[in-house]
C-alpha cells in the first residue's frame, strides 16, 4: 500500500489525536473523575489555573489550602490520597499516551520509506547511449560533483568508496535511483564488476587527511590505481586518473605545463601522496603501453565549492569556516604563496571533456587566476563580511610556493577553460558551509542536490 506525504501527515495527526481522546477520557472522562475534580474546583476556585495544572503534572498539590479551607484533618488526608493515586494514574497514562505516539511516529516513518521518492530530473538515454560508469571516490566532494553530472546525463553510475573522507550524504538524493549504486567498499582491494568507463578519484586529498594514514594513502595510490587499471584491461573500458597539480611539487617552472617533470621530495610530508600520484600516473601508461588499456590523466588544481568536508583542512574551508565564525583567519607563513582555484562544476566539465576527447597524454584542468594565500584571505574575509583577524601561523614543510595552471592544452585538445568566477563560486561555496554550521542534528538537511541539467551546466 502507497501513501503520499500528506495522507501519512493526516493519519498522524488523526493517530495523536486518538491517544489524546483516550488519555483524557480515561483522566477526566469518567464520572468519578469528573466528581473529583469538581471538588477540587470548588475548594480552589481562586487558584484553578495553577494549582489544578502543577498538580497535573506532578509539580505540586495544592496542599495548605485544602487543608486551610476544609478544616476537617481527616476529609483532607483521604482526599490527599486519593488525589496521590489519581495523580500516579494520570502519569502512567501520560506515559502510555507517549508510548503510543513514539509507536504512531515510528510507524509512519516506516510508511513514509515506502513511497517513491523523487529525484531530480534525469535525461533519459536509450540502451545504446547509456553508459554504466564507475567513479571511486565518488561520496567525496568532487566525486558527488560528478555524481550528479553524469546522472542527470542519463548514464548508471556505480559509486566505490569506503567513506575515509567521503560521506553517503553527499550522494543520498540519488539512493535508490534506478541508475544508481552505492558500493561501500575500499579501492585497495580487487573490485569485479562490469563497466564502460571509470574515473578513478578514491584518495584522500587534503594534506592534513592524506598526511593521517601516509601509508594508506600510497597503497590507496598505488594499490588502488593497479586494481582499476586490471578492471579496465578486464572489461576494455576507458579509465581517467584523477592526478593532481602535486605531481609538480614544488616548482621551479611557473606556470606549470604538463611538459614539466616536477619538483618533489620523496621523502618529505607530502610525498606519500605526491608520490603516490606520480606512481599512478606511471602505471596508467605502463598499462596503456604494455595492455592496451585506454587512459586519460587529470592533473587537478585546487578545487573547491560546496560539499567540501567541515574537516577537509584545505585553505578554502578553514578560511570561509573562521571568518563565518568571526575566529581569527590563520595563514600558514608569510601568505606570499599562490594558489589558483578552480570551481568543482568547472573541474567536472573538464574531467567529462577529457574522457569523451581521443587525448591520452595528461591534462592539467585549473584556473589559471593565481592570487597569494593572503589576498586570498582577503577576498573570504570581505565576501562573508565578518570581523575576522588575518593571523600568520609557522609556515608549513615542503609548502609549494607558487603554482598556477598552464591550460594551453586543455584549450586546444578539450576546448575547455575554466567559466565561473571565484566570487561567483564563493557565494555558493559560503552559503553552503554557512548551512552546515548551522545544522545541530540529522534532519537539518543540507545536500545540494542538483534539480535541473540547466542548474549543472551554469
Ligand atoms: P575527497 O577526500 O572529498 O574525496 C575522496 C574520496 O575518496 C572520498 O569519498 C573517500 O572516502 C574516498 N576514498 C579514499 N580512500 C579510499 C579507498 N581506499 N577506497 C575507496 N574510497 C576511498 O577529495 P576530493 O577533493 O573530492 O578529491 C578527489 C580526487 O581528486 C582525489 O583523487 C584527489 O587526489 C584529486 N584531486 C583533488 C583536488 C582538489 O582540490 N579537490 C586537487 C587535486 C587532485
Ligand atoms: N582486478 C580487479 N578487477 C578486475 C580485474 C582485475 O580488481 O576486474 C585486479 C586484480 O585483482 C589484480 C589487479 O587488478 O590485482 C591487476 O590486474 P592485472 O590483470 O593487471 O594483474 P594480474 O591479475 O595479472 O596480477
Ligand atoms: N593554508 C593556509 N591556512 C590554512 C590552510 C592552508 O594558509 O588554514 C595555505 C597552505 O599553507 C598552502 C595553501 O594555503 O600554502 C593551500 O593549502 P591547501 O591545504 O588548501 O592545499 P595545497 O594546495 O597545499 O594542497
Amino acid at each position: 500500500m502507497v501513501f503520499s506525504k500528506r495522507k501519512m501527515k493526516q493519519l498522524f495527526a488523526f493517530g495523536v489525536a486518538i491517544v489524546l481522546v483516550i488519555c483524557l477520557y480515561k483522566s477526566w472522562g469518567s464520572p468519578a473523575s469528573a466528581k473529583l475534580s469538581l471538588a477540587i474546583a470548588s475548594d480552589n476556585d481562586n487558584e484553578l489555573e495553577g494549582g489544578f495544572d502543577r498538580g497535573r503534572f506532578g509539580a505540586r498539590h495544592p496542599e495548605p489550602r485544602v487543608a486551610e479551607q476544609s478544616r476537617d484533618g481527616g476529609v483532607v488526608a483521604d482526599r490527599r490520597e486519593e488525589l496521590d493515586k489519581e495523580q500516579d494514574t494520570r502519569m502512567n497514562e501520560l506515559h502510555e499516551a507517549k508510548k503510543q505516539i513514539l509507536q504512531l511516529e515510528r510507524k509512519i516513518q516506516e510508511l513514509e520509506g515506502r513511497i517513491p521518492r523523487k529525484y531530480p530530473d534525469v535525461t533519459f538515454l536509450n540502451y545504446k547511449n547509456r553508459k554504466r560508469i564507475l567513479i571511486t571516490g565518488g561520496a567525496g566532494f568532487v566525486g558527488s560533483h560528478l555524481v550528479d553530472y553524469l546522472m542527470m546525463q542519463g548514464h548508471e553510475v556505480i559509486v566505490a568508496d569506503n567513506f575515509f573522507t567521503g560521506r553517503k550524504r553527499n550522494v543520498e538524493h540519488w539512493l535508490g535511483h534506478e541508475n544508481f549504486e552505492l558500493i561501500h567498499h575500499d579501492i585497495v582491494n580487487p573490485l569485479f564488476i562490469e563497466v564502460d568507463e571509470i574515473y578513478h578519484l578514491a584518495s584522500p586529498a587534503s594534506p592534513p587527511h592524506y598526511m593521517y594514514n601516509p601509508v594508506k594513502t600510497i597503497k590507496t595510490n598505488t594499490l588502488g590505481t593497479i586494481n582499476m587499471l586490471g578492471l579496465a584491461k578486464r572489461v576494455g573500458a576507458k579509465v581517467l586518473i584523477a592526478s593532481t597539480s602535486e605531481v609538480y611539487g614544488d616548482p621551479d617552472v611557473h606556470p606549470q605545463p604538463e611538459t614539466y617533470w616536477g619538483h618533489v621530495n620523496p621523502i618529505g610530508p607530502r610525498a606519500c601522496y605526491d608520490e603516490g600520484k606520480r606512481v599512478a600516473e606511471t602505471l596508467s601508461y605502463a598499462y596503456a603501453k604494455q595492455e592496451n588499456v585506454n587512459v586519460r590523466v587529470a592533473r587537478i588544481f585546487n578545487t573547491y565549492g560546496p560539499r567540501m568536508h567541515m574537516n577537509d583542512g584545505r585553505v578554502v574551508s578553514n578560511f570561509i569556516i573562521q571568518a563565518l565564525q568571526n575566529q581569527s583567519i590563520t595563514m600558514y607563513g608569510s601568505g606570499k604563496q599562490t594558489r589558483s582555484f578552480q570551481y568543482v562544476s568547472d573541474l567536472v566539465d573538464g574531467m567529462v571533456a577529457l574522457m569523451a576527447s581521443n587525448y591520452t597524454q595528461p591534462v592539467n584542468l585549473g584556473n589559471p587566476v593565481e592570487r597569494t594565500i593572503q589576498e586570498f584571505a582577503e577576498i573570504i574575509r570581505d565576501q562573508v563580511g565578518g570581523r575576522s583577524k588575518i593571523i600568520e601561523l609557522p609556515a608549513v614543510e615542503d609548502d609549494p610556493q607558487r603554482r598556477k595552471p598552464d591550460i594551453s592544452r586543455a584549450k586546444k585538445y578539450l576546448n575547455w577553460e575554466p567559466r565561473v568566477p571565484l566570487k561567483e563560486g564563493l557565494i555558493k561555496t559560503i552559503e553552503y558551509f554557512r548551512k552546515e554550521l548551522a545544522r545541530s542534528n540529522h534532519s537539518q538537511r543540507n545536500i545540494f542536490v542538483p534539480e535541473t541539467t540547466e542548474n549543472l551546466e551554469k
